[in-house]
């Protein structure tokens, strides 16, 4: 009976910190005032939270704030070199690693070319874990300030202690990734889809700021998307949620590289739209190929513009989303030179009701973010749980998504 006590007390002091903290990182500087005022809680108890969070450095005073004809109110912030995350990017051609200060300033970047047609799972972990070494050395960034490290990858990621990856595009059959990282580096871990965490971003940072009802979607050489329902993101029963690349958008249709036939991602990924143009092979720069395939037009791309609206089109049926943001560097290069066709496709073969109220833009983000928002999960573990647990070293916190 007093464990239980003891506990519901702890749990509200730490769901109070959580929401205190929430908002100073999302709409600080404010003064305990205006916290108060706007989160909904006594001013004894953001008195009380505030000053635990000021004791343990991760939040600090910023300034003092006219008040109407009473005293200055102090104003607070979240204390943005308090702790770093790490965000990595494993991509078809790449591994990036970057290191993030609280407010998402890069601090370092390090970068390992992968052949396309060859993900060696030792060779990534070693990249990573090279790359980490690499961003602290140069940041000089001591490691113990490290929150964690946020892996975003394409493929579906099982949440347990060893993150399994499925990701058939790379070869990859639930490949331990978690543990095998593990073995390599005390810090916190967090991996998600890379797709999925770069729809935390754009949530957080971008175009779907303050959005409650969005989907970020990522075309790249493959295709995925982050679904966010009523703010949080729609993970489904085992974190696989956001397949759109594998929605079957035509029977008996083309090959695609998941096994299946007839995937959207055949018709609209950069490597999908460059096979059909009969452009593809293993040597081939995506990028450059796709960007004069754009530029010259081509029946292929008024192809993908159909095939692309349409999948919109059944994605916005389904959510109800209030904005759609289309990210990745081959839906930021359709997007830059076709997006008014895409809409019109999309209008002709959506619902009006759910269509007249959604908004569809390209990310802000840059075709880079996967790894800021693989540091996102870092971020998100930090205001959700957590008793400042680290730099300082104290318990271990309650982990989301994929974290070790
Ligand atoms: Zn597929």
């Amino acid at each position: 009976m007093f464990d239980a006590q003891q506990r519901t007390v702890r749990d509200l002091r730490r769901g109070n910190r959580a929401i205190v903290l929430r908002a100073l990182y999302f709409e600080g500087p404010a003064s305990r005032q205006e916290l108060s005022e706007t989160i909904g809680l006594s001013p004894a108890t953001v008195s009380n939270v505030t000053g635990d969070l000021l004791a343990s450095g991760i939040i600090v005073e910023a300034g003092l704030a006219d008040s109407d004809g009473g005293r200055p109110r102090v104003l607070l912030r979240v204390n943005t070199t308090h702790g770093y995350a790490v965000g990595v990017d494993v991509g078809e051609t790449h591994v990036r690693v970057e290191l993030f200060d609280l407010d998402m300033n890069r601090q370092a970047r390090a970068e390992y070319p992968l052949r396309p047609a060859g993900h060696d799972v030792d060779q990534v972990v070693r990249h990573i874990l090279a790359g980490i070494d690499v961003v602290l050395g140069e940041s000089g960034v001591p490691r113990e300030r490290v929150l964690g490290v946020g892996v975003g990858v394409p493929g579906v990621v099982e949440t347990g202690p060893d993150a399994l990856i499925h990701a058939p595009t790379l070869g990859w059959d639930a490949v331990p990734l978690g543990r095998l990282l593990r073995a390599g580096t005390d810090l916190p871990l967090f991996v998600d889809n890379g797709a999925t965490s770069m729809g935390q971003a754009e949530l957080w940072f971008g175009v779907g700021r303050r959005a409650r009802h969005a989907v970020v979607v990522l075309i790249g050489s493959g295709v995925g998307a982050s679904i966010i329902t009523d703010g949080a993101t729609y993970l489904g029963a085992n974190s696989s949620a956001g397949e759109w690349g594998h929605t079957k958008i035509m029977i008996g249709g083309h090959r695609c590289r998941c096994g299946g036939e007839g995937c959207l991602e055949a018709y609209v990924g950069a490597r999908g739209i460059l096979e059909r143009a009969g452009v593809w092979t293993e040597a081939v720069d995506e990028q450059a190929a796709l960007a004069a395939l754009v530029a010259a037009g081509s029946p292929v791309i008024d192809e993908t513009v159909t095939y692309l609206g349409v999948g919109l089109a059944n994605l916005i049926n389904l959510f109800n989303p209030e904005r759609i943001i289309i990210g990745g560097w081959a839906g930021v290069l359709l997007g830059e030179h076709l997006l008014t066709r895409i809409r019109k496709v999309v209008a002709d073969n959506c619902l009006a009701q759910p269509y007249k109220t959604v908004s569809i833009g390209l990310g802000r983000l840059g075709v880079d973010s996967v790894a800021l928002g693989a540091a996102t999960l870092v971020i998100e573990d930090l205001l959700q749980a957590n008793p400042a647990a680290r730099p300082n070293g104290a318990a271990p916190r309650p982990r989301n998504r994929a974290g070790i």
